[in-house]
């Protein structure tokens, strides 16, 4: 989950380039982080709890070499000792961990038995003991990490610098991509986004896999082998990034009115590719789509465009979930999973459970180089751009406007779904340049800032985009949301209608429009405040945001207003929009 970054070359600001990669990398993670460098043969390190934000000057010596840490905590609290890189006890080496030491007790209490002693609660430490003990053993500083790493249970991705400049990175879970130019710079961090700006070729560094530099040359090992393995260097084929909010004043509000975008980009798919995954659904057994948090519910609005456009029986799972079907999973099925990051540890797990059983994997992943892109039969790349914010937005929209696409495909109507993406990118940005849309999502953010809880209800297209809604409202207001299928209240949360509860709804112009307007006056005959999203207005909604008729695809434009009612309320309420408290982007942890 967190976001690793190294560097070593010519230069002498490593320190800085550090930075740099780091800030690019916060998404991962953000409540502490750290720097450590190495001059003349003394590692000096700096560590700060927060979100790195403007910082600028770090106060570290000049260096040429050097690795850095944004960490998301899973052991020990959020504090300056437990942030990363840890030193080890003569400072001849830091350790910086993205993952979970899931042994990391039998360790300790092994080590701790041997008389090593510790000063963190974090399973980190134990790695830097590990290499310690083995270092009494083993000379060769590689063989030494290489031993440690070997008994670490876990997914785990690791980069230790020592006292000559040496940098050892080992992946075995968490992503690792090594970057390098004509200056021969060699750059290592968690995505390859974060060093577009200064890398021309890299490597994916595979799990099972480690790299040592020394500081101009990479040599490429198996960790299990420790044998040296051909490396290949692919070309950098990401543009790189600004960094910047463009005038926005923060990244979830740039990337929503990114959105007309981002769905253009849609429409411009690989036909054949899409094709070629079309032919391929219809002919497989099962159709499995899956993904965790706001992807879990693209996913499962990915299956409703199957079941509903092309009569696929696509079933969605969650990627923590999916448990139960594994033994369904068989030869000649299919898995669809759309992902932000590729790197989502718990459906990479039940990717390779699939695989192994026979399952062939179709990704639309939005980072370059991904490990979920790796595994994958059928590899489609979003194209939505970097998404800096947490709270994810256009991502989301770019994923199930592709899902609306392949049904489309698959029942032989590619051109209308086409030109139906094309309008609904126009209709987006209508209602987004719109101020008087953008004033009337802000003033029912004002009106709904005192509320406890927030209830929404919708059916068929919009039921996972009201499911949508209420993800986007926990993460961002810490509010408590309920979303329910409009019909399905009567049978329980009827009980909590009474007079102010604010309901909102989701309702087009379709076939259930008259079921869920039906819903809706049960619950204002109880005294709710009703929200409609609609292109119509009712007598029934005591606010109307009014959103286009798009028809098959209005769904897709519902979801805007309720993105923007997430941003607006976390504004009003002072929270942090671009990281809301205790979530990362990339969850690279179970
Ligand atoms: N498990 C480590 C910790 O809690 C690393 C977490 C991360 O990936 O940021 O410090």
């Amino acid at each position: 989950m967190c976001g690793i970054f190294g560097y070593a070359g010519r230069r002498h600001d490593a320190a800085k380039v550090i930075l740099e990669g780091l800030k690019r990398l916060e998404y991962r993670g953000y409540d502490s982080w750290g720097v450590a460098v190495l001059t003349l043969g003394k590692i000096a390190s700096v560590k700060k709890v927060g979100a790195i934000g403007e910082v600028v000057e770090l106060g570290l010596p000049k260096s040429s070499v050097g690795i850095g840490h944004t960490r998301w905590a899973t052991h020990g609290g959020v504090t300056l000792k437990n942030a990363h890189p840890h030193t080890s006890t003569h400072n001849n080496f830091v350790v910086a961990q993205n993952g979970i030491v899931e042994n990391f007790q039998t360790l300790k209490s092994r080590l701790f038995n041997k008389g090593f002693k510790f000063q963190t609660e974090t399973d980190t430490e134990v790695i830097v003991r590990l290499i310690e003990e083995k270092l009494k053993k083993i000379k060769d500083f590689r063989e030494a990490v290489r031993a440690a790493f070997l008994e670490l249970d876990g997914r785990n991705t690791i980069i230790v610098l020592d006292e000559f400049g040496k940098i050892i990175a080992c992946r075995n879970g968490s992503p690792l991509i090594i970057g390098t130019n004509s200056e021969g710079e060699l750059l290592f961090s968690s995505d390859t986004l974060s060093f577009a700006n200064l890398a021309t070729k890299m490597i994916v560094v595979e799990n099972g896999q480690m790299v040592e530099s020394d500081g101009s040359a990479i040599g490429l090992f198996g960790i299990k082998s420790g044998r040296r393995e051909k490396v290949s260097w692919e070309k950098v084929d990401v543009k790189s990034h600004k960094v910047g909010k463009e005038g926005f004043d923060h990244f979830m509000i740039k990337e929503i009115f990114e959105i007309p975008q981002v769905v253009d980009q849609v429409a411009n798919q690989d036909k054949k590719a899409l094709m070629d995954l079309s032919r391929f659904v219809i002919r497989s057994k099962n159709v499995y789509t899956i993904g965790s948090g706001t992807t879990g519910i693209a996913a499962a609005q990915i299956a409703y465009f199957l079941r509903h456009f092309a009569k696929v029986n696509a079933i969605s799972l969650v990627g923590a979930d999916a448990y139960e079907c594994y033994d369904l999973f068989q030869k000649g099925d299919l898995m669809i999973a759309p992902s932000q990051s590729g790197e989502t540890a718990d459906v990479l797990e039940v990717i390779e459970i699939a695989k192994k059983r026979g399952v062939k994997i179709a990704s639309n992943v939005n980072m370059p180089g991904s490990m979920m892109t790796k595994l994958s039969d059928f590899k489609f790349m979003t194209g939505a751009g970097p998404e800096v914010s947490v709270v994810s937005t256009k991502v989301f929209v770019a994923h199930i406007a592709w899902g609306y696409l392949l049904a489309k495909t698959i029942r032989g109507k590619y051109g209308e779904g086409m030109g139906n993406i094309k309008n609904l990118s126009k209709a987006i940005k209508k209602y987004l340049d719109d101020a008087k849309n953008i004033k009337s999502v802000r003033d029912l953010a004002k009106l709904l800032m005192e509320e406890d809880d927030i209830y929404l209800l919708g059916k068929a297209q919009n039921f996972q985009i009201i499911r949508e809604g209420m993800v986007k409202l926990i993460e961002t207001s810490y509010k408590h949301a309920h979303a329910m299928p409009a019909g399905d209240l009567k049978h329980y949360a009827i009980t909590l209608m009474e007079k102010g509860v604010v309901v909102i709804v989701a309702v087009s112009a379709d076939s259930v429009r008259a079921d869920v307007l039906n819903s809706v006056s049960q619950v204002k005959a109880r005294g709710a405040y009703v929200v409609g999203i609609s292109s119509l207005v009712s007598r029934e909604f005591d606010y109307f945001l009014k959103v286009g008729d798009l028809e098959e695809v209005s769904s897709i434009m519902n979801v805007v207003p309720l993105q923007l009612l997430a941003y607006y309320l976390a504004l009003g309420l002072g929270h942090n929009v671009d990281r809301p408290r205790n979530i990362a982007k990339s969850v690279t942890v179970k």
